[in-house]
């Protein structure tokens, strides 16, 4: 790194030294910093209090966030410690060095189905770890895969999606400010949902976008989005297996209730393929 005089690095509470702009979200700003001391960089998320967290660090928002510090996977960011001044909350997180996962595929296509299925096995074992612990991403979407240095998936912002609407009290408010063409039908009608059905309805869309190139259910026109969301209207390009195409229609299946769980993913014989045996049994 740069070898800044002390005086010009921003230092966080007398510990992080803060350095360049990694990303920005639509609630929150992510730094790349290093720890005083150990040298170790990590990733800081800045979100202003008065713009999301409301009611503060009170009651629901505190007992989400201790759940997620307990969360500790090798897919998903791993959140190190939360920091508050009066204005701002700081997330101090493990570091994706290898920045967005779809940063990638827009630059480079689609991957080829063994690919795909090695990324997507991996988002599935972090999901399935964190619905065996009662943790709902419902947000899943391409600015929360990233990638390490090697290449390997990690999925940030596991349950602060939840702490974010928690202080909203508005979860569709949020949705319809972010990204609808990963959101899964029962949210667009407002009825009640299930947190673990819709992180399947959105794997679902990340696997097809893995693997074709291009989003399932897209138009400019966020009515026609909706009513192609609502339909599950959707068609798998030619060069998808039929065994794929197979696994793709279940989990972009409209209706919760048959939709696949993640036992039925970890059951599907594309998914199953070059999978070491007892990784999503423990
Ligand atoms: P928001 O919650 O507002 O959507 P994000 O958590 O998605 O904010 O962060 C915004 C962007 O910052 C991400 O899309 C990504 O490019 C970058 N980023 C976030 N977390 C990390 C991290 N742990 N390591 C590297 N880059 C990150
Ligand atoms: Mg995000």
């Amino acid at each position: 790194g740069g070898e800044a005089p002390p005086s010009a690095a921003k230092v966080l509470f007398g510990k992080y030294e803060v350095g360049r702009l990694l990303g920005c979200g639509a609630f929150a700003r992510v730094y790349h910093a290093r720890t005083a001391g150990t040298g170790q960089s990590v990733a800081i998320k800045c979100i202003s209090k008065h713009k999301v967290l409301r009611g503060g660090l009170a009651g629901n928002v505190r007992r989400e966030i201790a759940a997620m510090r307990r969360l500790r996977h090798p897919h998903i960011v791993r959140l190190y410690e939360v920091l508050a001044s009066r204005t701002k909350i700081y997330f101090v997180l493990e570091l994706a060095k290898g920045g967005e996962l779809f940063a990638r595929i827009s630059a480079h296509g689609r991957l080829p189905e063994d690919a795909a299925r090695r990324l997507f096995q991996q988002l599935v074992s972090a999901v399935a770890f964190c619905h065996a612990r009662g943790v709902f991403h419902r947000d899943l979407k391409p600015e929360n895969l990233l990638l390490d240095d090697q290449g390997d998936l990690k999925v940030s912002d596991f349950g602060l999606s939840a702490v974010v609407s928690t202080a909203n009290g508005d979860r569709l408010f949020q949705t319809l400010c972010g990204t609808p063409a990963y959101v899964a039908p029962e949210i667009l009608s407002k009825r009640g949902y299930d947190g673990a059905k819709v992180d399947i309805w959105s794997c679902g869309v990340i696997l097809f976008v893995l693997a074709a190139g291009y989003l399932p259910f897209n138009d400019p026109n966020l009515m026609n989005l909706y009513r192609k969301i609502y339909r599950g209207d959707f068609r798998c390009p030619r060069w998808i297996s039929p065994e794929l195409r197979r696994l793709l229609g279940r989990l972009l299946d409209t209706n919760p209730e048959t939709r696949l769980t993640v036992e039925g993913i970890v059951a599907d014989p594309w998914f199953r393929t070059g999978l070491e045996e007892d990784r999503f049994l423990a």
